[in-house]
């Protein structure tokens, strides 16, 4: 009775694997819902691997991989900010690196907490966060305990920038260079260029990076016959042909529906929100779950933990216990259940 991410764990694990072979200084990200997985088992698979560090994305997620059984380096990659009291005891923390992004925190946090453990991240192209390129020769560490610098790329990583904020930076202060999104050869390079340590920070490739090893289903909970113009479900909607109302498992508590919006960057994009709108405007909203063969629409807005889907026609093409292919976003998914095969 479960939405289940199903893994072929020998592909999954190879290619974590790979993917620590390819990237020697790799740091596992762990963050959020923990790319579907949940941080306790990203937790669990660092140490595996025997990683010495892991990311995670804000403070409060610390006690949740050291819960997870996790004893080494944690690196907090949201910067901290003054009026974050979880984030301001983690300082203390032995095992906690936390991440200064701007010039006034730094002065802040060596006032406050000398011995801290800090990396100083640098504003990229991505224009998050980070000190700028030219406040680098004003980076005072005072007796902090520096550990490197933090750069975060978009996803087309880019190797001259890179290069250049790296190389200005590791020219005020010697240290590692943390960094993201750059592939192989880039991150490769940028390590021979400069010379020092290099820490590539992952989640989506190392966690995700081999599709085909992932599976997301739900379960057949229940099939009816309907018919033209009967109501059905909260909303008590008519159906507009005859055929079934199919209820599977997956809901809005699993995350079921629910999509960042699109970049809409591409054409292709834009045209699936068209065709969307299309069948909103018929009261029918295309659903993530597979029914012999085809995407079904929902017969009515997901519930808590399950959804009622509408197949046309004489024959449901399913029965109670089926298990049946939903789409996911795995970082905005909530799964009941991982199999681990
Ligand atoms: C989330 C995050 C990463 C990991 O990004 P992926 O695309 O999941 O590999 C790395 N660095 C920072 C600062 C992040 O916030």
């Amino acid at each position: 009775m479960t939405l289940s991410l199903n893994i072929d764990t020998r592909a999954w694990r190879a290619n974590v694997k790979a993917v620590h072979d390819e990237f020697p200084g790799l740091v596992p990200v762990a963050k959020g819902n923990g790319y579907g997985f949940g941080l306790d088992v990203l937790a669990r698979e660092a140490a595996r691997m025997n990683d010495d560090c892991i990311a995670v994305g804000i403070a409060q997620e610390v006690a949740v991989v050291r819960a997870a059984g996790w004893s080494r380096d944690v690196v907090v990659l949201n910067p901290w900010r003054p009026f974050d009291p979880v984030a301001t005891a983690l300082l203390e923390d032995p095992g906690v690196i936390s991440t200064i992004s701007r010039l006034e925190d730094l002065d802040e946090v060596s006032r406050s907490h000398p011995r801290a453990r800090v990396l100083v991240e640098i504003r990229t192209s991505m224009n998050r966060h980070g000190i700028t390129a030219e406040e680098i020769a004003s980076v005072g560490l005072g007796s902090l305990t520096f550990e490197g610098w933090s750069l975060h790329f978009p996803p087309t990583g880019v190797l001259a920038e890179a290069q250049q904020l790296a190389s200005a930076a590791v020219a005020q202060q010697r240290g590692a260079v943390w960094v993201s999104h750059l592939n192989a050869l880039d991150y490769r390079r940028l390590r021979t260029h400069l010379g020092v340590r290099t820490r590539m920070r992952m989640g989506t490739r190392l966690w995700m990076g081999e599709p085909t090893a992932l599976t997301t289903t739900a379960t057949v909970l229940d099939v009816h016959r309907t018919s033209r113009g009967s109501r059905h479900g909260y909303h008590q909607m008519r159906a507009s042909r005859d055929g079934w109302i199919v209820v599977v498992s997956g809901g809005t508590a699993h995350g079921v529906a629910l999509a960042a919006p699109p970049s809409q960057k591409s054409l292709r994009s834009r045209g699936v929100t068209v065709a969307q709108g299309m069948l909103d405007a018929v009261g029918m909203s295309l659903s993530p779950f597979t029914v012999a063969g085809k995407k079904r629409p929902f017969a009515e807005p997901p519930h808590m933990h399950a959804s009622m889907l509408f197949v046309g026609g004489a024959e449901p093409g399913v029965k109670v216990g089926d298990e049946v292919p939903v789409t996911c976003r795995l970082t905005t998914t909530t799964f009941d259940e991982l199999r681990w095969n």
